[in-house]
């Protein structure tokens, strides 16, 4: 069996949007009704920007049988930079090497570029496609589930959290926890970081209250504070209760970090910017997280994520599956993975799976939790199949059916 061709498609919520059009600028304050004070504004200069529409680069590996395998690259705002990557790159060495070498692929698509300084980033986004469609093609020659190539199950019945808990005001968030309780969640995330620092942390302690003895409140401020400034707002959810406060200051700020897990009692949670191995263990040699959140279609896809939990359970850190503008592929290459892993904590279930195109209608069977668990089916690969015509829709590259 052989590699014959891998190809990548862009698929966008919206038809008639075109690449990177339209950017979504970070914006701060947006929500805070009071006038922030002079030391405690936030100028947004750390937040991400995003794509208008949500957007995915997915990737398809046909063996010399006949053989498909799906992947996807985590590449927002610019999924045709890494199809480029793809296209003129990586397409090259892989066709007529057998795909079951999964790591010797990894390692020799790794090696290419990395003495140009490209170890990271997109790069890894568009490794990460081509070893997800490998572990999914994989299963489907072998005619096992992912989790069982990978030494697991520990366990198919996986926990999630729901990530991004709605709402213009504190009174919408709150109705908003109440009703993920409802449907079974323990477990949801909260946003801060983009108004008043005392304003963000009322809400965030309204919202805890609201649901306290049914689920935790787990908090993300996307790297918009300096240390002294997350000490004080960790120490305040601390008090409150919170689950854990993520990405609380820059990803580069790794020395503060170190401090801040070391001041405070509740967990530090980081590592979603992170792409390798290599930077996890600094990380952890610092003791600069208490729970890491790689995101296995930035990080280099399933091989990497595998090798980045491993070095995590060295240092006794647990990790958690880290998803957002995705579609199933994404979220079904983390849950194998978590499957087979045993010091996975969490998997992240992102407020937008529930309406957007992307994980429903472009795919056969919706992964959504019930009762706040997804479980993982006996199926071979992946296990995730698409709706052909859905997919032409939405996809902006030529796609012929195999
Ligand atoms: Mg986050």
């Amino acid at each position: 069996m052989k590699i014959a061709r891998v190809e990548s498609f862009r698929v966008v919520a919206q038809r008639d949007y075109e690449g990177s059009a339209g950017l979504r600028a970070a914006t701060v304050g947006a929500s805070g009704s009071s006038r922030p004070r002079a030391l405690a504004r936030n100028d947004g200069r750390h937040l991400c920007v995003y794509p208008a529409q949500a957007e995915v680069l997915l990737v398809r590996i046909v063996t010399d049988d006949g053989l498909v395998g799906w992947g996807e690259a985590h590449s927002p705002p610019i999924p045709r930079v890494a199809q480029v990557l793809i296209t003129d790159l990586f397409a090259p060495q892989l066709i007529g090497r057998d795909p079951l070498a999964i790591d010797a692929i990894w390692d020799a698509l790794y090696a290419s570029m990395r003495l140009r300084g490209y170890g990271t980033g997109v790069m890894l986004e568009a490794i990460a496609g081509i070893d997800i469609a490998l572990w999914d093609l994989a299963g489907k020659a072998l005619g096992q589930p992912v989790y069982r190539l990978l030494g697991g199950p520990y366990s198919t019945h996986i926990p999630c959290y729901l990530s991004g808990v709605p709402g213009e005001t504190v009174e919408d968030r709150i109705r908003a926890a109440r009703g993920f309780v409802a449907e079974g969640y323990t477990a949801m995330k909260l946003s801060v970081g983009r108004g008043p620092l005392d304003e963000d942390l009322d809400g965030v302690e309204a919202v805890i209250e609201a649901v306290r003895g049914d689920a935790d409140v787990l908090v993300d401020a996307h790297g918009v504070y300096d240390a002294r400034t997350a000490v004080a707002a960790g120490r305040r959810l601390e008090r409150a209760g919170a689950g854990w406060f993520e990405d609380p200051l820059p990803p580069e700020d790794v020395d503060g970090y170190a401090a801040l897990c070391q001041a405070l009692d509740i967990p530090v949670a980081n590592g979603e910017t992170e792409c390798n191995r290599w930077q996890f263990l600094d990380k952890f040699r610092k003791r600069a997280a208490d729970v890491i959140l790689p995101d296995v279609c930035r990080a280099g896809g399933i091989s990497e994520g595998r090798k980045i939990a491993l070095i995590a359970d060295l240092h006794n850190v647990r990790w958690c599956v880290h998803a957002s503008i995705s579609t199933p592929i994404h979220l079904a290459a983390g849950l194998h993975l978590a499957a087979a892993t045993p010091n996975f904590l969490l998997c992240e279930y992102p407020q937008s799976f529930r309406t957007t195109p992307l994980a429903n209608a472009l795919v056969e069977t919706p992964l959504r939790p019930v009762d706040g668990f997804m479980d993982l089916a006996d199926v071979p690969g992946l296990g995730v199949s698409f709706n052909r015509d859905v997919f032409r829709e939405l996809c902006l590259d030529e796609i012929d059916w195999i």
